[in-house]
């Protein structure tokens, strides 16, 4: 099947439960290219890359969301971000992991860390929650029973080739009535929303690789009046620039940043995202240090 970097935003018709697919194809392998991450690293990388694109189409933001994992297990750190746009990276670090595939045993005890951060960075919402479970889906439940969500389940894939995942979510409001049909009670909706939670449960890899959106929502909720929504683009996006790198050197210090000038000749800075490589020279760390020194000797 071909690449497929989408995201795909479902309604059922009759009740206020609404749903997203996204499939990472082309993008993911961008985002693991220059990474030579073990496979249960690499697993649990691009379920957090799935679910950050579909927790990030799910509010209303202009700015990024991050999932970081961290713990002290053997892959103490896992980082994603979306931007509103649909813009991901990621990356995680590890040692040697041995055996462990399961999440807990990656990140051994640990938090994982939901926020959401404007444009501006003028507002900030952050909610916490341990590492529970062996799957990435485990501890993200618990963020949504945590933090007063709206009820959510997401259902995540990863491998060498694709990342995916599905989102359900149950909005405020009563069944819609207007349709001329039976059916407009309260615990028409429950019953609907658990029988969708155990459709998704049945959702296979398999089907994520090989299915179209319509063949796969067909296949799950045949029985429900479905609207499905044109499929928006993701990508892979790295926000770093020279003048982020530049930044970062300022916040370094200027002995720290001469001392690697004088010992290799120029500074180089690779982006942990993309691995893209940043170079400074003798002028331009004059020019990140200028003001911060005084006829030629550095103020400490
Ligand atoms: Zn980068």
């Amino acid at each position: 099947m071909r690449d497929r970097d989408g995201l795909r935003r479902f309604l059922f018709e009759r009740y206020p439960i609404r749903g997203q697919l996204v499939r990472v194809d082309s993008a993911w392998r961008a985002l693991i290219e220059h990474h030579d991450y073990p496979a249960p690293v690499r697993g649990a990388l691009g379920e957090a890359v799935a679910a950050t694109l579909l927790l990030a189409d799910t509010v209303k933001f202009d700015g990024v969301l991050s999932l970081q994992l961290q713990g002290d297990g053997p892959m103490p750190l896992l980082l994603t971000q979306c931007t509103s746009g649909l813009g991901v990276r990621g990356l995680a670090r590890c040692g040697d992991v041995g055996e462990a595939h399961r999440l807990d045993a990656l990140v051994g005890d640990g938090n994982l860390t939901v926020t959401l951060e404007s444009e501006d960075r003028s507002r900030r919402y952050q909610g916490v929650v341990p590492i529970d479970g062996a799957r990435l889906a485990d501890s993200l439940q618990r963020y949504f029973e945590n933090s007063e969500q709206l009820p959510t389940r997401l259902w995540l894939f990863a491998d060498a080739r694709g990342a995916s995942g599905m989102l359900l979510q149950k909005l405020p409001g009563s069944p819609s009535a207007d349709r001329g049909e039976a059916g407009g009670e309260a615990g028409d909706l429950e019953d609907t929303w658990r029988r969708a939670q155990l459709l998704g449960d049945t959702l296979t890899h398999e089907e994520m690789r090989s299915l179209a959106d319509r063949e796969i929502l067909r296949r799950l909720f045949h029985e429900d009046d479905l609207r499905l929504f044109d499929a928006a683009p993701v990508y892979f996006r790295c926000r770093c620039s020279r003048e982020r790198v530049g930044n970062m050197l300022h916040a370094l210090g200027e002995e720290e940043t001469r001392g690697v000038l004088a010992e290799r000749g120029e500074v180089e800075v690779r982006c942990d995202f993309c691995n893209r490589a940043y170079r400074f020279d003798a002028v331009d760390v004059a020019e990140i240090f200028r003001g911060t020194s005084v006829g030629g000797a550095s103020v400490h």
